[in-house]
């Protein structure tokens, strides 16, 4: 079962949080088939967006992180609400490299405006983007450490990591202390349970309560958002759309599900 868990570290100075997605990615494996590139850029932004979301402060905000490649070659999408629902989609193949495309978030977190923050992308290594992305976006410096292994037919063995985040005025010691810690995980092979991480590298920093939360994959499109937006578009639009195709379809990129209403549905609607 997927888990996060969080806590403080180095007398309160620093927020620690581990994370397994593995189950998660798997999902999204299963279900969108990427290439092993966009695989590990999704499961990145997966794996993100579900610590993201923990830290989510009412019920109902919700989170989204896209990358995009640099000339349309490709795009990630990933997004998650407070219950740690989490879904995405890799679109394109997201070529060799992503430097130069962007990585963009947008939370909505109670506030009257979403924030929208983003950055040029200038590795290609997920845990190195999403570091740059909270240093210049959110000038939160932070460390992130993501570990994944894809098997033969694409499955996923195992997708998971380590995120430190300094709070404010962290001293030196506290910096230095999370730091080793940190890149002794970061250096070691392979990605175990999170509370063996826990227990192997940063059990005696910890300075603060443990919480555990549990994330998911799944999709919150549903019969009933999707009448909604169709009656957005009106009955004239559908009806015409349902004589020129033979049916009006819509796709739901996330969970990679179908649509479809002919005539007789849409007047039900109306
Ligand atoms: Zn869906």
């Amino acid at each position: 079962m997927d888990k996060i868990l969080r806590t403080l570290i180095c007398e309160g100075q620093v927020s620690l949080s581990l994370i397994d997605t593995t189950a998660l990615v798997n999902e999204a494996v299963r279900i969108h088939k990427p290439t092993k590139k966009a695989a590990e850029i999704l499961g990145g932004l997966l794996t993100c967006g579900a610590y993201l979301a923990a830290g989510l402060k009412i019920d109902g905000g919700c989170i989204s992180l896209t990358v995009k490649a640099k000339d349309g070659d490709g795009a990630v999408s990933v997004s998650a609400d407070s219950a740690l629902n989490v879904r995405g989609y890799a679109d394109g193949s997201c070529g060799t490299t992503l430097v130069g495309g962007t990585l963009t978030v947008v939370r909505e977190d109670g506030y009257s405006q979403p924030f929208v923050g983003t950055c040029e992308i200038e590795a290609d290594d997920v845990s190195d983007i999403l570091e740059l992305y909270f240093q210049q976006s959110e000038q939160i410096p932070t460390a992130v450490a993501l570990k994944c292994d894809f098997g033969e037919d694409g499955s996923c063995k195992y997708f998971g990591g380590v995120v430190i985040q300094l709070l404010p005025d962290a001293s030196d010691s506290a910096i230095e202390q999370a730091g080793a810690a940190f890149e002794e995980f970061k250096d070691a092979e392979g990605f175990t349970d999170v509370s063996k991480i826990l227990a192997d590298y940063f059990h005696t920093l910890i300075s603060g309560e443990v919480t555990q939360m549990f994330p998911q994959y799944k999709c919150n499109c549903s019969e009933e958002k999707i009448r909604g937006v169709l009656a957005s578009v009106g009955k004239t639009e559908l009806l015409k759309i349902c004589d020129e195709l033979g049916e009006v379809k819509v796709h739901c990129h996330y969970c990679n599900k179908d649509y479809i209403y002919g005539k007789a549905r849409i007047e039900e609607i109306f």
